[in-house]
């Protein structure tokens, strides 16, 4: 089912507010068999949103609209349907009774600018909004569907979830399967590489496209059949299995914690440029505690050589910046704190402190388990949050490929 989707608000395009609604929707129509072809991003105004319903492409049964629902004076959709649908409005007495009951519930007392969500159309329907008071729009005018939903995305998501998207399942005969293959380590061009003839192959029913993001890059393999679908995932893995950590949604933290539980192993860390962004991560895991025992954020020396315990001559011989730092922080914190592996991390951020022979980005990552240490060095970009997501993820996936003996 092709879909247009028109997102509606002044803040959108001032860029105040980012467009979240279209992402989300955009992803989940997929999902149930429908997919937008046509978007655009309008202000909040009469004209622009008749001028947009006007240039629908055709072809395009289906419109949906989010933003400008509410009671404020620049909520103007509402408004723009009616006359778009030929309609008259009338007032639903019944709605605006619940609203008010609803708000004396909580000691609060129901503005009167509200009325005008208490409107509902003549001959279109209305779309429940069990989150807020703006209730959605569903018309069809020329043979198009025509469904606005509140710009809030918390009550956009409910009411495309409740009604909308078990609609679009309904209506749509083929529904797009879509594998999303999460890989790190390696460069979108590497990957392309290793995978060879797989991603030269000229075939209709499966697209693959790589989304490079800093951390890695996600496969997505989509296609109609999900056989096929599936086969081409399988041979994905086959060509590049070292560098997939995961599929779809799954966090490289989540995967690390299931195999150091399956393994019965502890981490601890010992972080200087990332600043604890490790160990963030890896509580943001509900149970993380079973296998993340903790860490020292260890960003001066001070830190480094007192509390940490690395010789002040590695520090001083060496620099901070260094393999063999790396190297001790890493032991220290798996004896100092009694886990079975030590992972740190030391590196230059930037955008300062950056000499030529160790510029912004030159990072060392350790990861140290009893027996032996594993030190790499890495040279990361030029930009201090770049750096520290790039250095966070990397430690992560040096305990990933260690677990799998890699
Ligand atoms: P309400 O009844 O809350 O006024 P509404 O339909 O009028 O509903 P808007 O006034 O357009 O919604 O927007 C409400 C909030 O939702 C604002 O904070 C706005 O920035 C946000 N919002 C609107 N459209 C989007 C969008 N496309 N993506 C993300 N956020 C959005
Ligand atoms: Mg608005």
């Amino acid at each position: 089912m092709k879909i247009a989707l028109i997102t509606i608000g002044n803040e959108l395009l001032s860029g105040f507010t980012v467009d979240t609604n279209a992402a989300w929707i955009g992803n989940q129509v997929i999902q149930s068999g429908g997919n937008i072809i046509w978007h655009q991003t309008i202000g909040d105004s009469l004209e622009e949103i008749h001028a947009s319903l006007n240039q629908i492409p055709i072809g395009i049964k289906t419109i949906i609209i989010t933003g400008g629902l509410g009671p404020t004076h620049d909520d103007v959709t509402a408004h723009a349907l009616y006359e778009f649908a030929d309609d008259t409005p009338v007032f639903d007495e019944d709605y605006w009774t619940f609203l008010q009951e609803k708000l004396s519930k909580r000691n609060l007392k129901l503005p009167e600018i509200n009325r005008n969500q208490a409107m509902k159309p003549g001959n279109g329907k209305i779309i429940p909004n069990p989150m807020g008071s703006a209730r959605g729009l569903h018309y069809c005018v020329n043979g198009q569907t025509i469904i606005a939903l509140p710009g809030v995305p918390g009550e956009m998501k409910e009411m495309m979830t409740a009604t909308i998207l078990p609609w679009i399942k309904s209506q749509s005969s083929q529904r797009l399967i879509v594998k999303t293959i999460r890989t790190t380590g390696i460069m979108e061009s590497g990957l392309a590489e290793k995978m060879g003839d797989i991603v030269n192959t000229i075939d209709k029913n499966i697209k693959i496209a790589f989304l490079p993001q800093f951390t890695g890059v996600d496969i997505r393999v989509s296609g109609t059949d999900k056989t096929v679908v599936d086969e081409k995932v399988n041979e994905i893995n086959s060509h590049v299995s070292k560098y997939i950590y995961g599929q779809d949604k799954d966090r490289l933290e989540e995967i690390i914690g299931q195999m150091l539980k399956e393994k019965k192993l502890t981490l601890t860390t010992a972080e200087s440029c990332t600043g604890g962004l490790v160990g963030h991560r890896l509580t943001n895991i509900p149970g993380s505690s079973e296998h993340y025992l903790g860490g020292i954020i260890s960003y001066s020396n001070k830190v480094k050589e007192n509390n940490l315990g690395v010789d002040k001559s590695t520090l001083e011989q060496f620099g901070a910046v260094s393999s063999e730092t790396a190297k001790e922080m890493a032991e220290n914190v798996r004896s100092k704190l009694n886990s079975d592996l030590g992972l740190s991390i030391t590196g230059i951020a930037g955008p300062g402190g950056g000499t030529d022979e160790k510029p912004v980005g030159l990072t060392y990552i350790a990861l140290a388990d009893g027996k032996n240490t594993r030190v790499k060095e890495f040279r990361f970009l030029s930009d201090r949050m770049l750096n520290k997501n790039a250095s966070a993820q990397t430690a992560l996936n040096m305990v990933r490929l260690y677990l799998l003996n890699e």
